[in-house]
């Protein structure tokens, strides 16, 4: 068989990995890794890929969403529920607004591994071990639950395969049907995002008994593509599940549909980089602030070098108060470079705050700055603004700052239930799609005008 060099990668410096304590386990655990089944199908994974190419071809909008770090607990029925519903209504939302077709994508069925700024974390003066993701360890501050423990690593995979037999059920057999437009919105309509929802499910309703009454029947409005992602972290996960698949005799990794790498690990040379060129799922890369365009135009060259459509999506996240100077020259160089990958905005990773009470929290107007920035930069320099992706919840939490319902820090304390970074909450993520597609409107005018 031909020799992909997917192991290349153990020769190169791996950052933020875990220290596992036994290695017998580890190998066990890599070795059954290793013949359980893939739990996403390569023809998937290529039909993603070309609606990536859609979406980088100005053709259609990705959305991309769901919590910081899945956590084992919380892959309950009720809670992968509502973030699907959340997920299903804002590209309702985004769809109605600009007339084009919405990627839905999952930050979910695999975000179980989080790369951290510092490996330890003190309170009240005694020091662990970071929180590293259910895959890892746990986020009890004891001394047993942060041992790294490499058996976690197949807990996450059947985990993501529960979660992901859920998520099938759901955008398949029925629950996504477009007649449920009204049933997605049930339990909120008291607030103004919810109201303006609900005026748009029933210009939907009308539509479609229209469309019934015509006696169209299609199977795209009973049921929706839904693709799962994750930040491709850990290789004692990812290289067991990557397989050759028996049809195009290609390597992918079957963990999920689409991988990022983080902004932690997209060194030039580093394993990550090396390990992810090679394989055929569409990739994708975060952009902070301090991201150079040599860099930028090098990672295309290593993880694009055909310049194939859809392989491979930009992620900024730069910061509400950078973007608009540090995205322009990213996109420019890019361009001129006669690269397309696809540009999403990522608002949320570039907007950390502390609040004085002490909780990490982003401010939701800070994440509209940036997402209005974003598609000002693109406007600009007539490229697509093509995607966003987003830490939000299905549930009513209290983690980011304002929105309608004007979250504040004293709230933060009664329904802050996130294990790592702040999350929107169900109407943030609906009043941020408002704003979206409202952007994406005005994009469309702009190119109708030149
Ligand atoms: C994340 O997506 O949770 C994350 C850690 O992002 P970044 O790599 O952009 O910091
Ligand atoms: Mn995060």
């Amino acid at each position: 068989m031909q020799d992909f060099g997917l192991d290349n990668y153990a020769s190169l410096e791996a950052k933020q990995q875990p220290t596992w304590e036994d290695a017998a386990r580890l190998a066990e655990v890599r070795a059954e890794l290793s013949k359980l089944p893939p739990l996403v199908f390569a023809g998937e994974v290529d039909t993603l890929r070309q609606r990536l190419a859609q979406a980088a071809a100005g053709e259609a909008f990705l959305l991309q969403g769901g919590d910081c770090a899945e956590t084992f607990a919380d892959a309950t029925a009720d809670r992968i529920r509502n973030r699907i519903k959340t997920v299903l209504q804002m590209a309702v939302v985004l769809m109605y607004g600009s007339s084009l077709p919405v990627i839905k994508m999952g930050r979910m069925a695999g975000q179980f591994a989080k790369p951290r700024s510092s490996d330890n974390e003190t309170r009240e003066g005694v020091t662990l071990p970071a929180y590293r993701g259910d895959a890892v360890n746990g986020y009890d501050f004891t001394a047993e639950s942060r041992r790294h423990d490499a058996g976690r690593l197949l807990s996450a995979y059947h985990t993501s395969s529960s979660t992901l037999n859920l998520i099938r059920a759901f955008t398949t057999g029925g629950f996504a049907d477009l007649r449920e437009v009204h049933s997605w919105n049930k339990g909120f309509v008291d607030n103004p995002a919810n109201k303006k929802y609900e005026s748009i499910a029933g210009d939907i309703d009308r539509a479609m008994r229209f469309m019934e009454a015509c006696g169209v029947d299609s199977a795209e409005l009973r049921a929706t593509e839904f693709f799962v992602s994750h930040e491709g972290l850990l290789f004692d996960y990812e290289r067991p599940l990557t397989r050759i698949d028996s049809r195009t005799s290609l390597p992918y990794v079957t963990s999920g549909h689409f991988i990022w790498v983080g902004e932690r690990t997209r060194q030039l040379d580093g394993a990550h980089i090396d390990f992810f060129s090679r394989v055929r799922n569409p990739l994708g890369v975060k952009l902070g602030p301090t991201s150079q365009v040599s860099d930028v135009l090098a990672l295309i060259d290593k993880l694009d070098p055909e310049r194939e459509p859809g392989r491979l999506t930009l992620i900024s996240r730069m910061g509400a108060g950078k973007i608009r100077d540090e995205l322009p020259k990213l996109v420019e160089a890019v361009r001129d470079a006669g690269a397309q990958p696809l540009w999403i905005t990522d608002p949320m990773h570039g907007n950390g705050i502390t609040t004085a009470n002490g909780y990490k929290s982003r401010r939701f107007d800070d994440v509209l700055d940036e997402v209005t920035g974003f598609f000002e930069v693109h406007r600009a320099l007539g490229t697509h603004p093509g995607g966003l992706h987003v830490e939000l919840t299905g549930d009513d939490v209290a983690e980011c700052l304002g929105g309608s319902e004007q979250i504040d820090e004293a709230s933060l304390e009664a329904k802050y239930e996130t294990v790592c970074d702040p999350r929107l909450n169900h109407m943030q993520s609906l009043e941020l799609a408002f704003l979206v597609a409202e952007q994406l409107v005005e994009t469309a005018r702009r190119k109708g005008d030149s």
